[in-house]
């Protein structure tokens, strides 16, 4: 089968989950699956063999699993940008606004060099805030995003207008 229909298949939708009205995409069953797990990650490193990525930058939780096979794939580390409260100090943090309430990710305080080219990693774009907030984290250490990919973006949602800056964003499935 072609790829994309292919891990298409292994995203489970679910109903009204975590709230009423919300469909949830599921990705575990990708990540079961060890040729989809395999072809998932080839086709997201794709873009980026020849852009001299130093660290992935991955978003907790999921963006851990997806971003530390793919920095393993670029030939890069791996930085994992965390909610807060989980690394011990001192960290470098930013926090920022979510539909209901607040959130933060935090990094090491000395995790990325200035200047180091970054790619950012997550699960799922949906309103962008998340994927925006760990660029602005990552421009807190002067390195270089060189851009982000998403396993899935959920369009509708329009998440990629709050990613400003012109690097490029590439998702493997729309919604
Ligand atoms: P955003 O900040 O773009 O609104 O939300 C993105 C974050 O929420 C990501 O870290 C992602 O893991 C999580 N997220 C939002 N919706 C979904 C979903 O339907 N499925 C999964 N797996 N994660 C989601």
């Amino acid at each position: 089968p072609s790829l994309l229909p292919e891990l298409a298949a292994l995203i489970r939708d679910v109903a009204d989950f975590p709230q009423p009205g919300v469909t949830f995409r599921d990705v575990t069953p990708l990540l079961a699956n060890a040729r989809g797990f395999v072809r998932c990650i080839d086709a997201l490193a794709e873009p980026w063999l020849e852009q001299g990525v130093q660290a992935v930058c991955g978003i907790e939780a999921r963006g851990f699993i997806f971003g530390a096979a793919l920095a393993q794939k670029l030939g890069a580390g791996f930085v994992p940008l965390r909610k807060p409260g989980k690394l011990p100090p001192p960290v470098l943090s930013i926090d920022y606004q979510l539909e209901y309430g607040r959130d933060r990710l935090e990094a090491r305080s000395d995790a990325l060099k200035p200047g180091e080219r970054v790619l950012l990693v997550d699960d799922v774009l949906a309103t962008g805030g998340t994927l925006a907030a760990a660029r602005a984290l990552v421009d807190g250490f002067n390195a270089t995003t060189v851009g982000a990919c998403v396993v899935i973006e959920l369009s509708a949602l329009q998440g990629r207008l709050r990613w400003s800056g012109g690097e490029p964003l590439h998702a493997l499935l729309r919604y």
